[in-house]
């Protein structure tokens, strides 16, 4: 199973590497799961909020795909039936259809349906037997969630589906459907959840996801220039790390490769030769292992009823975050406080979360999860995260609710996220300073 990601299809060139890292790659039956084309996403997702823009929009969209369709030397017309469909719901909208989010995803699911059939006809081209295929015509049935969430494990009959399509198979990322038959999308970047969902379908292999970083690396290399590409990783460790903020896997993607034992392999469509990162079942080193983050978080405090409707109270509390456009990402409530961090919702496209109500809000803010194996018990890392960045002047604080096994989450002012990543970095995964982390048992001479 092979999975490119947007920038891994960016323009004409990129899809026909992919599809010929299809036939090198994919073994005697591959199946392929494709991501819209890089940007188109986006550009559907102001098309829907942006009604007026539609039609400007759709433009830019026409343009972008028959340039590929062109560099690829594919018929111009090949995506005209999903082009007009795609006119038609944005005319609608913009005659005051109803905006809301059944709608939105209707029409983000444009940039897959688009690049699947792009996909196939390259590989067609190619001399592969190839189909495009619309995840949310396959029986697969996903009850939308702020982030996409977990899935459960498919039916059989999706895979039985899969197997009497003849050839390559090329579906569609990132969609299914909800159980009155919608289309739904799996939340930002959720190719890579398709991906693992469908490869335990058909009880792939391996998944391939082929992206245009050279795999899983020990901080965003954009900010981060020491970042190195992290060789292996336990399904755990790789579920963490997206937990907290990791852009290069979608939050839900280990868990089906984990409970089918699927291995996966990050890999970069840039060297396709380099071995990527392997994420598998693995003992655990304990010790810093990777840092993630999230740039753009609010903290939010407020007084808690100490009495024993304290649940229902922080119910309704999660409840206000959500209405105002925020998801709660960690909470903690002691018998007279709440403290949730918030990050921007979906229906707030982005933007940062607005004040609440009451209590306190710091906005602002970037998270940073230091990942690895004990690190929210290990009380000799906290402090070395506490010196680094009290030596560096950037003022942080632990994150309320921040803690498990495997992470711990701080908080610092957005700007300074960039120096304290790469101060953090030096520390703890560079070994510039000793002492700071409990010394892992000694490997012998080397
Ligand atoms: N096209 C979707 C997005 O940009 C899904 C994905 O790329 O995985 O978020
Ligand atoms: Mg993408």
């Amino acid at each position: 199973m092979l999975k490119f990601g947007g920038a891994a299809l960016k323009d004409g060139p990129a899809v026909a590497l992919a599809a010929r890292i299809v036939r090198e790659r994919g073994g005697e039956r591959p199946l392929v799961v494709a991501s819209a084309h890089q940007g188109v996403t986006d550009l559907l997702e102001r098309a829907a909020r942006e009604a007026a823009a539609g039609e400007r929009l759709w433009d830019e969209l026409r343009i972008r795909h028959r340039t590929i369709l062109r560099q690829l030397g594919l018929p111009g017309d090949l995506l005209d039936p999903q082009l007009r469909d795609l006119h038609a719901i944005l005319g609608d909208l913009a005659r005051g259809g109803p905006a809301d989010r059944r709608c939105r995803d209707f029409v983000l699911s444009f940039g897959e349906r688009m690049s699947a059939r792009v996909l196939a006809a390259a590989l067609r081209r190619e001399g592969m037997a190839a189909t495009a295929q619309d995840a949310f015509d396959l029986d697969l049935v996903h009850e939308a969630e702020e982030d996409g969430g977990a899935v459960g494990p498919p039916p059989p009959r999706v895979g039985e589906a899969l197997a009497r399509m003849p050839g390559v198979a090329v579906v569609t990322g990132f969609l299914a459907q909800d159980r009155a038959g919608n289309v739904v999308t799996l939340g930002r970047n959720g190719s890579d959840l398709s991906a693992a969902w469908f490869a335990e379908a058909i009880g792939a292999e391996e998944i391939q996801l082929w992206k245009s970083v050279a795999g899983v690396h020990t901080a965003d290399p954009a900010l981060v220039p020491a970042a190195r590409t992290l060789p292996a990783l336990s399904f755990e460790e790789a579920a963490e790390l997206s937990a907290l903020g990791a852009a290069v896997l979608h939050p839900g993607t280990a868990e089906p490769a984990r409970r089918a034992g699927i291995p996966i392999r990050v890999l970069s469509v840039a060297a396709p030769a380099d071995p990527g990162t392997r994420i598998d079942v693995r003992p655990s080193a304990p010790g810093p292992l990777a840092l993630a983050h999230r740039a753009a978080v609010s903290l939010w405090r407020l007084p808690l009823d100490p009495g024993f409707r304290r649940g229902e109270e922080l119910a309704r509390i999660l409840e206000a975050a959500r209405t105002a456009g925020a998801a709660p990402w960690l909470v903690e409530a002691s018998a007279g406080e709440a403290a949730l961090v918030l990050r921007a919702g979906r229906a707030a496209g982005g933007a940062p979360p607005p004040p609440p109500a009451r209590g306190e809000l710091v906005a602002g803010l970037a998270a940073i999860g230091v990942v690895g194996e004990g690190a929210g018990a290990d009380e000799t890392l906290a402090a070395g995260v506490e010196r680094t960045l009290a030596a560096a002047g950037v003022e942080m604080r632990w994150a309320p609710g921040g803690r498990s096994p495997r992470g711990r989450v701080l908080l610092v002012p957005t700007p300074r996220l960039g120096e304290a990543l790469r101060r953090l970095h030096a520390a703890l995964l560079e070994g510039a300073c000793e002492g700071i982390v409990s010394p892992a048992p000694a490997a012998g001479p080397s």
